[in-house]
């Protein structure tokens, strides 16, 4: 019987729900404050979007930048030093308008608490055609980082134009022996100095205005179909992996109806504050956030979530 479980009806403080750079801040926070904070990390997605990246070079005091993984890892150990229970596990409903809150875990166990940090992040954004999904694990994928080795000597598609697309890209160079960085404007949106980077690798072919309207192949992918965007005429190009990096989607399901959200499913706080529409629930990161979704700015409103529920405990 866990933890969690023995205590099935005490009333904890705070439950922090996700595991990024705003969870783990929070929990951090949280647990200097001696909340006591139950953080839930995810099953499989523990540490958040950063565990699928590579070199992370702006978080600030990392002179020659650090891997991803390794900051969240940090960052976990730095919350479990201050006493936060972390728990590698999901959870799968929450009931959160009562002012006693009621979790429940991947493992049945229910869990009350009178304040809930939201901490969920983002997921990432498919381009929504059916061979995507069908192909999924049989050359497409999310994840270079995670997939990247099995394309040695391959030729790969990446589709996208902003940060996540230059950066698969560059990463890919590093397996594939060409990589097309397929995009659906003339101009991408990523910042300058990756843009440069994918511009001067010689290995990295950029097709502009096209996109992907299908993904080719019986077992696995084999080609592309190409549509040019500004004169609509369709092509068809062999390749054996498509990684798709076309940005990510609040993870808002398990919230939907219960909390306001916006027209894009992200929560929506109030003001400058991580103060949701109901008492005691919080949200921070990629969650409430369109615009920035950095590293660094998830932890800022990691901790801004702890200080606003430390406040409302306190009242
Ligand atoms: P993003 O900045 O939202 O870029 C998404 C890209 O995908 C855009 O170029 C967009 O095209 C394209 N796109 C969107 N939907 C599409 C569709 N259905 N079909 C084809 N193309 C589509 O997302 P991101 O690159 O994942 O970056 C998210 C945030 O994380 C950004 O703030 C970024 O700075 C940050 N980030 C930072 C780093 C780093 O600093 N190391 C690394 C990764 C991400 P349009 O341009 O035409 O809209």
């Amino acid at each position: 019987m866990s933890d969690v479980m023995s205590s099935n009806e005490k009333v904890h403080n705070l439950v922090i729900v996700g595991s990024g750079p705003a969870g783990y801040t929070a929990a951090i926070y949280a647990a200097r404050a001696q909340l006591e904070p139950i953080i839930y990390e995810g099953s499989v997605t523990a540490g958040g979007a950063l565990m699928n990246t590579t070199e992370v070079e702006n978080f600030p005091g990392f002179t020659d930048g650090v891997m991803g993984p390794d900051l969240m890892d940090s960052m976990r150990k730095q919350a479990a030093r201050f006493g936060a229970q972390l728990i590698t596990d999901d959870i799968v409903e929450m009931d959160l308008k009562s002012p006693i809150k009621v979790l429940k875990d991947g493992s049945d166990n229910v869990i009350r608490a009178k304040a809930v940090i939201l901490a969920t992040g983002s997921a990432y954004k498919e381009i929504g055609l059916e061979n995507e999904k069908r192909l999924s694990g049989r050359g497409v994928s999310w994840c270079a980082t995670c997939d990247g080795f099995f394309f040695r000597d391959q030729t790969i598609a990446v589709v996208g134009g902003g940060d996540s697309a230059m950066e698969e890209a560059s990463f890919l160079t590093k397996f594939a022996s060409k990589v097309v960085l397929i995009h659906r404007r003339s101009e991408f949106r990523a910042s300058k100095i990756m843009v440069e980077r994918v511009l001067a690798n010689p290995k990295i072919e950029v097709l502009w205005n096209t996109e992907v309207t299908d993904v080719l192949g019986e077992a696995k992918v084999e080609a592309l179909q190409l549509r040019d965007t500004v004169t609509g005429s369709e092509s068809k190009r062999d390749f054996t992996g498509l990684f798709v990096a076309i940005g990510h989607i609040p993870r808002s399901e398990l919230i939907v109806g219960q909390i306001d959200l916006d027209n894009e499913g992200y929560v929506k706080a109030e003001g400058r504050s991580t103060r949701t529409n109901l008492s005691g629930v919080f949200a921070c990161g990629d969650l409430v956030d369109h615009t920035y979704r950095q590293a660094i700015t998830a932890a800022g409103s990691g901790c801004q979530a702890a200080l606003d529920a430390e406040k409302f405990l306190s009242h």
